[in-house]
């Protein structure tokens, strides 16, 4: 492709998505919703991704029952976080009470990704005008008259291209369509990568998610009903110090975040078990061209701090929604109205990223150069400790986030 020769295959849309992860399912729904003939191209043959977010905070569960799909998904498997603790050394220390945000759900829902987009796909499905390309992976990008036109993409069958009055770029922190439109990124680094595995659980276990932090190293477990999720912290760019140390010194120091699973740690018997995580945090400077704007990862890569990076590719879906379904309805969006959604999005993502990297820098990477004797907790993590009201704040902040978006009116009464 990109070679002048003609496509296998032309289809056209109004609005073509490119990727189908949580950021391009939702606007794929919303905008079907809406009447908005859309295709979303997914290069994956199903979604099926281990090791991807699976955390559902409350203002995504907010969004779920405004279009009326809550019902659903609670009917669907998952795990509930009502209040989120951490281990600062030999201390436990609860951070974020839930239980309290003026939202429906009062928890984070923990379900794994591919069956979020499964349950986002399905009712994505009823709608007639919507459309999904599995195994299509976006190549190029078709320019005419100085405007995004389309795509042009891989298929099993041969190649594919989509005539498009918009081209929503949802491919994700290592987008297709960003670099293609030459959209310049803002990188604000990250003192940490993330390695993560699963370990086993058994009877007995505490039946709760927890981080723990202690010198040199941050771990979190992750509740996933049979197995446990587990992120391991390392500084920028050490798995391969890691990995030079041996199996046998990685499992010892995993069983010393976890000491009730030390006789577990074994199942990490190869380093195939162990996936690492880049960790990036950038944004790109705009959002959009004529025909083109991208959303989610793609237009912000965030840090793993706090798990918002659905939540906040959810929250650029409903903006994107909200103020681009009624334009496209009648025809193609002008480059005013995809800024608007940049308009809209951008400070919260801003905000958010700043506050990230204020936490790696002032508080992981400090545990991940930490000595013994000179570790305790910052003071206004042991200050939560004595006033339970403390624990909203952080609860809001990964709850709801930064301005959180509302289904629009019409949106919701769509059906
Ligand atoms: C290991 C790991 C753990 C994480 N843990 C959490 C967590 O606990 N909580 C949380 O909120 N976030 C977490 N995140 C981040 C979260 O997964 C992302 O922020 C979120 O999925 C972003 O959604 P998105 O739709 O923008 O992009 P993605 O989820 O990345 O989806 C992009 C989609 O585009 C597809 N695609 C890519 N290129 C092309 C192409 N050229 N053509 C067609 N399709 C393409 C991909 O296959 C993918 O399905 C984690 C990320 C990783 C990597």
């Amino acid at each position: 492709m990109g070679d002048g020769s003609p496509a296998s295959e032309t289809l056209a849309a109004r609005c073509c998505i490119v990727g189908g992860g949580p950021a391009g399912m939702m606007l794929g729904l919303l905008l079907a919703r809406a009447g908005v003939d859309v295709i979303v191209l997914e290069k994956h043959a199903d979604f099926f991704r281990d090791f991807r977010g699976d955390t559902i905070h409350p203002s995504t569960l907010e969004v779920v029952y405004e279009l009326g799909l809550l019902e659903d998904f609670l009917t669907r498997p998952h795990q509930k976080i009502h209040l989120l603790r951490g281990w600062i050394g030999d201390e436990m220390i609860p951070v974020a009470d839930f239980s309290h945000l003026p939202t429906r759900c009062k928890f984070i829902a923990l379900m794994p990704q591919w069956d979020f987009l499964d349950f986002l796909t399905q009712h994505a499905r009823k709608y007639p005008n919507f459309h999904l390309r599995m195994q299509a992976e976006v190549t190029e990008l078709i320019e005419e008259g100085g405007r995004v036109a389309g795509v042009r993409a891989h298929t099993p069958a041969g190649s594919l291209e989509v005539r498009a009055d918009l081209v929503v770029g949802a491919d994700g922190r290592h987008s297709t369509v960003r670099e293609k439109a030459g959209l310049e990124t803002i990188d604000l680094g990250a003192p940490m990568d993330v390695l993560w595995m699963r370990l086993s659980q058994q009877p007995g276990d505490p039946k709760e998610s927890m981080g723990r932090f202690y010198p040199g190293h941050v771990f979190v477990m992750i509740d996933r009903g049979d197995y446990w999720q587990c992120a391991f912290v390392i500084p920028k760019g050490g798995f391969e110090e890691v990995k030079r140390r041996g199996l046998d010194a990685f499992r010892e120091e995993v069983a010393r975040g976890a000491p009730f699973m030390r006789e577990r740690v074994s199942e990490l018997s190869d380093w195939d078990h162990v996936k690492l995580l880049t960790v990036a945090v950038n944004r790109v400077r705009e959002w959009c061209r004529p025909g083109l704007l991208c959303i989610g990862d793609a237009a912000h890569a965030m840090s793993p701090v706090g798990g918002i990076g659905i939540n906040l590719a959810i929250q650029d879906a409903v903006a994107a929604g909200n103020i681009l379904s009624d334009p496209l309805r009648r025809g193609p969006a002008g480059v005013d109205q995809l800024r608007a959604v940049q308009r809209r999005r951008e400070w919260p993502t801003r905000i958010t990223q700043r506050a990230q990297v204020l936490i790696q820098n002032r508080i992981i990477g400090r545990v991940l150069t930490a000595q013994a004797k000179s570790f305790s907790a910052p003071l206004p993590v042991r200050l939560m400790r004595r006033w339970p009201f403390l624990r909203r704040i952080p609860a809001r902040l990964i709850g709801m986030g930064v301005r959180p978006e509302h289904v629009s009116r019409d949106l919701r009464q769509a059906t």
